[in-house]
């Protein structure tokens, strides 16, 4: 993974988020601060970036799912809905829409993993 330099529109775009996540980036511009608060900051911002990041990414693979799932236990196709539940990240904590199917046949709830679909 390379590391990033921002361009002057990158980085308004990384302000202008702070400002949203209330992550104070153009005060401590301006303020004299220990170096450790400015690493604080950034790293900060970055744990959110990485958390709706994964968010989304995570969103995407769900909704790759839409039809009926064979039960991994009787192959009788389940209806698929979704349940949201909070997720632990190495960024922190997320918010996920995750498919699940009920196996009336087996009464198991049963996981489907967006990666399989279409192998
Ligand atoms: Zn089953």
């Amino acid at each position: 993974m390379g590391r990033a330099k921002l361009n002057e529109q990158e980085w308004e775009t990384f302000l202008g988020l702070a400002d949203r996540l209330e992550i104070d980036l153009r005060g401590l511009l301006k303020r004299d601060v220990r170096f450790h608060d400015l690493e604080a900051a950034g790293h900060a911002l970055g744990r959110a970036v990485g958390q709706a990041t994964t968010e989304r990414l995570a969103l995407g693979h769900a909704e790759r799912l839409s039809e009926p799932q064979p039960c991994p236990t009787c192959a009788e196709l389940c209806p698929l809905i979704y349940r949201d539940r909070t997720l632990e990240t190495l960024d922190g904590p997320i918010e996920h829409h995750e498919p699940v199917c009920h196996c009336s046949a087996c009464r198991r709830d049963f996981f489907p993993s967006a990666s399989s679909v279409g192998t």
